[in-house]
């Protein structure tokens, strides 16, 4: 393993940012005179992370070979134990892409989060700053890791509550946040669809479910370009992602055409 020399890349000190950023606003509001109750999870986002476009991509890129498996770093430090938002060195640090071919994944090799759970709030939401999708169920069921992968962090954390985040092989992180217990510890590997948790309501939520959220070097997106939140399966897509100044730009691409496609243009 590679050490760790400088962890604290511009995505981390974002991260260090937007956390503290966690423990403000109510998740309440008023809409059209209709008296709204949020879900707990509206986690607040810094609004840099919260932009996606369509990437400027050369036609040759969509000819290039997807890259499912990356050597992902498992060395962690203290920070990346006690932060969501952390990047990952090895990642863009010598091709500014990266492609994740998702019909190249196949049955077995993910587990939907929250198998038969229902979306109670998409990513962005109604207030445009919830960080990931919020699925319910019903309280303790069984929260299942979405890739293999090696435990990063897994602890109490602000409005996150009992959090766990899994970094995968395939260069991706997951973050499962709410939870009433861990079933997993720190450090420890982890098979898709192996149980990792149990649903829960700590940290700012007002009814139990699963506020889950999906990474690419510290910096999150639309959990739906990952899965189909009805038929709980992969997208069949390729999500790129590029280097953009300031953050990463993430796009679901079409795998059999060349046509940039966007699953959401999110605001
Ligand atoms: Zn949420």
């Amino acid at each position: 393993m590679l050490k760790r020399l400088h962890y604290i890349y511009v995505f981390g000190l974002i991260g260090v940012l937007s956390d503290c950023s966690l423990v403000r606003t109510s998740t309440s509001g008023n809409v059209s005179g209709v008296s709204v109750v949020y879900p707990a999870s509206d986690i607040d986002l810094p609004s840099a992370h919260f932009a996606f476009y369509l990437p400027r991509i050369a036609l040759a890129e969509l000819e290039a070979p997807a890259s499912p498996l990356f050597d992902i770093t498992e060395d962690f430090c203290a920070f990346d134990m006690n932060h969501i938002s952390v990047s990952d060195p090895k990642l863009f640090k010598n091709d500014e892409k990266m492609s994740i071919d998702l019909t190249r994944i196949r049955k077995g090799e993910y587990s939907f989060p929250l198998p038969g759970a229902k979306v109670i709030s998409s990513y962005a939401g109604r207030r445009k700053n919830h960080s990931g999708t919020d699925l319910k169920t019903f309280a303790n069921d069984t929260i299942r890791a979405a890739f293999d992968g090696i435990v990063r962090m897994a602890k109490p954390y602000y409005a996150y509550g009992n959090v766990i985040v899994l970094r995968h092989f395939n260069g991706l992180e997951t973050v499962y946040s709410h939870n009433s217990k861990h079933l997993i510890k720190q450090g420890e590997y982890v098979k898709a669809g192996e149980p990792v948790a149990l649903v829960g309501r700590t940290g700012r939520a007002t009814t139990e479910h699963l506020h889950f959220e999906v990474r690419v070097n510290g910096q999150h997106f639309n959990p739906e370009f990952l899965f189909d939140m009805n038929a709980q399966e992969l997208q069949s897509k390729r999500l790129v992602c590029t280097q953009g100044k300031n953050r990463i730009i993430i796009s679901s691409m079409d795998t059999f055409s060349n046509l940039p496609f966007m699953l959401n243009a999110s605001n």
